[in-house]
């Protein structure tokens, strides 16, 4: 069967000293997991290069659209490979170019030479001359252009033969998931949480989520929602197993003892609390949220201190020194933004305060909090969860 070849690189793995080997198993494994819907692909390491092989029937960017989205792969090149024949690589080259033009019109190339295999003995700029006047003699209507051109070719001679190829496209990057323990993120339907799920995944964090619902007094399409964003993260990392809890029988009960501009920090504080018991049961080391601070009221400094006071396990906060543009940004390019802004109510919204509290103060927190049974609370709300998992 034909098969097309793609060069898959790693990031930050590359700079992995001693446990480099570790990084590349795991995302070697993380590609040909990815791959593995297209049937008899292979993705070996050869000399020092990941390269995936996927039947040429594929179309190239539905392969290179699975590559991007691996944590830990910087870029992806479809390429065709040679023999170091230089007059081989010239004749490959030609067609390759000959096809473009025909393809996509283009009028002007360069040649970018490269040299992995140091005992090859044209050096690059040669390579790159030499090549180029190859293309020339083949394809008449073509000229070169150094500066601008409409397709740079660049050849690789190494060691186990010549890689050429003209598209590096940019991937995710970061380290591949797995490598960096897990974690449990608190899923709303907002713009934010899915945004601070990705960059601790980015890291190799494999993720759980958690999301509460104030079923009837939200929907059950708010919650859909969220599996619709938590399904475009799983295009990231794979299948995510999601808790799911009803927030309501607690949320009336703050509503009925407590004072009212304190609602959402209590309600904020429990859910910090049930996340660290299935985190806990779970085996997930911390909580990942999607707060930032001073964005809203239950997000001001002291409110923060507040919140976290409840749980011991360490809480990320990787969005927490962003910008608001600058997480929309981020969110629209993962992927997640359009569905997060489709306006359904989220359980905090469901008794919202006139007035929130936007310092409150720990001992007065913890006095309104007297009249609630926290531990019996914490563990209903944990055995009524139901679990879902959410597959790419
Ligand atoms: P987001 O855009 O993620 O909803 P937000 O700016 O609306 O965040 P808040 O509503 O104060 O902020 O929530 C802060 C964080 O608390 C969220 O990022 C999320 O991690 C968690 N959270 C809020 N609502 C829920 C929910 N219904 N289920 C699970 N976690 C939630
Ligand atoms: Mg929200």
């Amino acid at each position: 069967m034909e098969k097309k070849i793609y060069i898959v690189r790693c990031g930050e793995v590359a700079l992995k000293g001693m446990n480099k080997p570790y990084f590349e198993r795991v995302l070697i494994e993380r590609v040909r997991k990815a791959l593995k819907v297209f049937e008899d692909t292979e993705v070996k390491w050869i000399d020092g290069l990941m390269i995936a092989r996927v039947p040429a029937s594929v179309p190239e960017d539905e392969v290179v659209d699975k590559c991007v989205r691996v944590f830990g792969v910087a870029s992806v090149s479809p390429a065709t490979k040679t023999s170091k024949d230089i007059d081989e690589i010239g004749r490959v080259a030609a067609n390759i170019m000959s096809a473009l033009v025909e393809e996509e019109g283009i009028k002007t190339f360069k040649v970018k030479g490269k040299r992995a295999d140091k005992s090859f003995e044209i050096k690059s700029p040669d390579i790159g001359r030499i090549i180029g006047e190859s293309i020339l003699k083949a394809c008449s209507n073509l000229s070169v252009d150094l500066h601008n051109p409409d397709c740079t070719l660049v050849v690789d001679v190494r060691r186990e033969g010549t890689y050429i190829f003209r598209r590096k496209v940019r991937a995710v990057g970061g380290l591949p998931l797995g490598t960096n323990g897990k974690g449990l993120v608190l899923m709303s339907g907002g713009i934010d949480s899915p945004v601070a799920a990705f960059m601790m995944a980015k890291r190799g964090m494999t993720i759980e989520a958690v999301h509460y619902h104030s079923y009837p007094y939200t929907s059950q399409r708010a919650q859909k929602k969220v599996e619709d964003i938590v399904k475009v993260l799983a295009g990231y990392m794979g299948t995510i197993r999601m808790h799911v809890i009803n927030m309501l029988p607690i949320q009336e009960q703050i509503v009925q003892n407590c004072p009212e501009d304190e609602t959402t920090l209590l309600v904020r504080r429990f859910m910090m609390r049930i996340a660290e018991a299935i985190a806990s049961k779970n085996g997930d080391m911390m909580l990942i949220t999607g707060e930032n601070l001073g964005q809203v009221a239950s997000q001001t400094a002291e409110a923060l201190v507040v919140t976290d006071f409840v749980v011991n396990m360490p809480v990320m906060r990787p969005l927490i020194a962003m910008d608001k543009v600058e997480i929309m940004d981020k969110a629209a390019e993962i992927g997640t933004y359009e569905i997060s802004i489709q306006p359904y109510e989220d359980c905090c919204t469901v008794f919202l305060p006139k007035h929130p509290v936007t310092k409150p103060k720990l001992a007065r927190i913890e006095k309104s909090e007297e009249t609630l049974d926290i531990q019996a609370l914490v563990e209903a709300a944990v055995l009524s969860e139901e679990i879902i998992e959410i597959r790419p």
